[in-house]
Formats: C-alpha cells, sequence, structure tokens
C-alpha cells in the first residue's frame, strides 16, 4: 500500500478514535455542554491510554477503541491493509467500509462459516 493511502487510512481511523473517544467522554461524565469543560488535546491524548476511563465506557466502544488503536499500530509499522491469516492485501474496498479490519474477505468468509459450523 502507497504512502497517500495509508495517510488516507490513517486519518479515517484517527477520526474515528476522536470520535469514539468525544462520546464516551460525554458519556463517562453525563456532559450535556461539553464546550467549556472539554479537555485540551493533552488531556484527550492522554485519556486515550487512561485504563480507568476506558474501563467505564461500553464495552462494545471499548472494543472497537481498541481496535481502531491496534489498526492505528499497524499503519506505524507497515502491516496495516495486510491480512493477519494468508498475508495477502486486503482489498481496499473492504478496508474502505472496515478499516479495522484485519483479515482478507477470503479467510473473513473461512472464518465465518467454522464459526457457524460450530454453532457460534
Ligand atoms: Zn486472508
Amino acid at each position: 500500500m502507497n504512502k497517500e493511502k495509508v495517510e488516507y487510512f490513517k486519518g479515517i481511523l484517527q477520526n474515528q478514535l476522536d470520535g469514539l473517544i468525544d462520546e464516551a467522554f460525554k458519556t463517562v461524565n453525563g456532559m450535556t455542554n461539553s464546550k467549556e469543560n472539554f479537555p485540551d488535546p493533552t488531556d484527550r491524548a492522554a485519556l486515550e491510554t487512561d485504563r480507568n476511563f476506558l474501563l467505564r465506557i461500553r464495552d462494545r466502544e471499548r472494543r472497537l477503541i481498541e481496535k481502531i488503536k491496534d489498526a492505528l499500530e499497524r499503519i506505524d509499522n507497515g502491516t496495516f491493509g495486510i491480512c493477519e491469516v494468508c498475508g495477502r492485501e486486503i482489498g481496499k474496498e473492504r478496508l474502505r467500509a472496515r478499516p479495522v479490519t484485519t483479515r482478507c474477505i477470503d479467510c473473513k468468509k473461512k472464518q465465518e462459516a467454522r464459526e457457524k459450523a460450530k454453532g457460534l
């Protein structure tokens, strides 16, 4: 994947992460008018790594935040967009629809078929 595409996906992931952190912060603190109380960017960065904060937000969101952080890590270490199972490049359309994915469509389908067979 070229640098431009990597930057493109990095932007998407970073936006998603920011949005989730914003939402989670409002939820945790029960804030409706967040403007004046909203933490500055340094505090926000700290929040993203604050385990206590992450433990207080909902499971689904926490898992997504963790997936996005993993994806950002893969961008940093150059493995983003590579299927973790077969090692081939994940299709761009799939990545665009779901940038946090770690498997190509073929491996994902195989996994789903296996889970179905097991009755999961
Ligand atoms: Zn694969």
